[in-house]
């Protein structure tokens, strides 16, 4: 289901522009707007799930997941390293309410976060 709405809703669908680094039928990756790092990517479901505490599909969820790994090793990051992040609601800073993994690499990162 899409929210019509949903800017991450719209990306999956083509209907605004992101540059995408891969995509199949349940998931979309594509790199950030504003990166943090060098290696800087969302991978979002293509059905609108507004966070992690809203999903419901373990398969899903490990599509998500591989998909992360599959984007980091891809960019040549496998072996040095990144970070998976899922914000989830205001305290973590979701801004986007629409599921969304962040895959960053490409620089050393702080422990624990922010
Ligand atoms: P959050 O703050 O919800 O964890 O992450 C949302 C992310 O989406 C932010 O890093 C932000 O830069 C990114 N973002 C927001 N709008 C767009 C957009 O229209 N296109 C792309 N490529 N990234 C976006
Ligand atoms: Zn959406």
């Amino acid at each position: 289901m899409r929210d019509p709405n949903c800017i991450f809703c719209k990306i999956a669908a083509g209907d605004v522009s992101s540059e995408i680094v891969h995509q199949d039928d349940d998931v979309v990756a594509f790199k950030d707007a504003n990166p943090r790092a060098p290696l800087h990517v969302l991978v979002i479901p293509r059905e609108h799930i507004a966070s992690l505490v809203e999903a419901r599909e373990p398969r899903l969820v490990g599509l998500l997941a591989l998909a992360a790994a599959r984007v980091a090793r891809d960019a040549g990051y496998g072996r040095q390293g990144f970070r998976v992040v899922a914000n989830s609601g205001p305290d973590a800073g979701q801004s986007v309410p629409h599921l969304h993994f962040h895959v960053l690499a490409g620089r050393p990162f702080a422990w624990p976060p922010g």
